[in-house]
């Protein structure tokens, strides 16, 4: 116990460190409540360590003073950071989803460090509404009649449900009563939305006349169609088409609402994705489609609601709206992405998720082997290898989809694929990679050129761990 209490004292002072060099010159640009933090925390550590963990002798003041720094250095760090994607899932929930397109990255500074016109009409110099920026363009790729954007695709279900079927009943079938990940679920937003769920059908076939019996004229409120972005339902089935839905609606006198999810604008099925398009969904004579900003549109994070003018009118004046109301940021990368749109082929080209979706196996083939022989130029002692692999559309999009993919292999000897894997994700930028058969798999798909320095900074980080460890 004495013992102890002799090692206590040989702590410094939290006041004698601050005197310290190293840390008044910290001082000069980091806030002195951050040091002082820092310190506390690192002289917490050792009393701590000493009273249970049985430390002998406290390190010297210079190792202190170092831990300090430490702290201070990894508190100035942002904790929302780049990283590199090797997984190959394109649109990944986790990382981010959809990367925004170069238009949209200007759009977004330009607006964000100065004054802009967000709610101001510049002509008349009178008052206008954020909702015009996009509704314009949106309208103009999509052919419908009105337009507006809320804060993700969950919210503009809940606006939408709210504003055309309060305290009324909503049929959907119960094959499409579907879980996006996190906590969204069709009835539960249904419910907390106001409107009820009527569930027809069942969960493999259902009919148009299951509708149709629903129908109580006193009652239901809209007809609801839900896209199944994450699951097919295969074998025995049947499904009432979003066409053999706007009939029924039309004879009903009921608006058909059609929640789509992913949200894909230029027709991809060349390049194998068979999702549906927003403007098949017109066409086929939806009143109002819902899709998210950044899944296959490639936009940033946002809830699109296109369709009549009469239910876009309601929904914009309701209170929910001003609850689920996007920033100017978000209004502006939504307006340049849809701005691309413009030009499929540009589209394509322009749009970082669609262009990662279509490039062929040539083309992932070549850059692949750019990254490779970088890799092995960089960390020689590693072995890289390029393997055929098979890549994802992700973010709950076209499940069934695998894309014919290229990755490099790493495998450093010595040291397993797992804790290779690990290693990668401490580089400053962090890479998330795969694992496969005993090998880290880079898929190119997902990686940039200009990160192909990251990802080699990463692995000769990971060489230089693992050799240090061998010794
Ligand atoms: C992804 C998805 C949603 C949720 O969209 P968020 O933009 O993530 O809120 C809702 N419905 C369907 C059918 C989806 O695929």
């Amino acid at each position: 116990m004495d013992n102890k209490q002799n090692i206590l004292r040989e702590i410094p002072k939290i006041d004698e460190l601050l005197m310290d060099e190293q840390l008044i010159f910290f001082m000069e640009t980091t806030p002195r409540a951050v040091v002082v933090d820092a310190a506390r925390e690192v002289i917490e550590g050792i009393r701590k360590e000493v009273l249970t963990e049985h430390m002998e002798e406290v390190p010297d003041r210079e190792e202190i003073v170092e831990e300090i720094c430490r702290r201070v250095t990894g508190k100035k760090k942002k904790n929302l950071k780049r990283l590199v994607n090797a997984t190959g899932v394109v649109l990944h929930t986790n990382l981010g989803r959809a990367r925004l397109c170069k238009g949209a990255v200007e759009s977004v500074l330009s607006v964000a460090d100065s004054y802009s016109n967000l709610e101001y009409d510049v002509k008349k110099g009178t008052r206008g509404s954020r909702h015009d920026h996009v509704e314009q363009i949106i309208r103009q790729i999509t052919g419908a009649e009105a337009a507006m954007v809320v804060n993700n695709n969950a919210a503009a279900t809940m606006l939408c449900l709210s504003a055309m079927a309060y305290g009324k009943e909503v049929i959907v079938s119960r094959g499409e009563l579907v879980e996006i990940g996190g906590s969204f679920r069709i009835p539960e937003i249904m419910e907390q939305s106001g409107a009820h769920l009527k569930e027809v059908g069942t969960t493999n076939k259902t009919k148009p006349s299951d509708y149709e019996q629903a129908w109580n004229p006193e009652t239901t409120g809209a007809l609801m169609k839900v896209h199944t972005s994450n699951y097919r339902i295969v074998g025995f089935t049947q499904e009432v088409t979003l066409k053999e839905m706007a009939a029924l609606g039309k004879k009903l006198s009921l608006p058909v609402i059609y929640d789509m999810g992913s949200g894909l604008m230029a027709d991809l099925s060349r390049y194998g994705v068979d999702e549906p398009t927003v403007l098949d969904a017109l066409k086929d004579g939806a009143d109002v489609v819902l899709f998210s900003g950044d899944k296959l549109l490639g936009g940033p994070q946002g809830g699109i609601l296109i369709g009549k003018k009469e239910y876009i009118d309601k929904m914009k004046k309701h209170p929910l709206a001003r609850a689920f109301r996007v920033d100017k940021m978000t209004i502006a990368a939504m307006e340049a992405t849809f701005f691309e749109y413009l030009d499929m082929e540009d589209a394509r080209r322009n749009i970082p998720v669609l262009r990662m979706i279509t490039e062929s196996r040539e083309e992932l083939s070549e850059k692949a082997g750019k990254l490779a022989e970088l890799l092995h130029s960089m960390v020689p002692q590693a072995q890289v290898s390029l393997e055929d692999c098979y890549d994802q559309v992700g973010g709950g999009s076209a499940p069934t989809i695998r894309l014919k993919g290229k990755a490099v292999s790493v495998v450093l000897s010595g040291v397993t694929a797992e804790k290779l894997e690990r290693l990668l994700r401490r580089a400053e930028v962090p890479v998330i990679a795969r694992v496969a058969h005993d090998q880290v798999l880079l898929s190119i798909r997902t990686i940039d050129e200009n990160e192909f320095t990251c990802v080699a900074q990463a692995l000769a980080l990971a060489a230089s761990h693992a050799e240090k460890k061998g010794e």
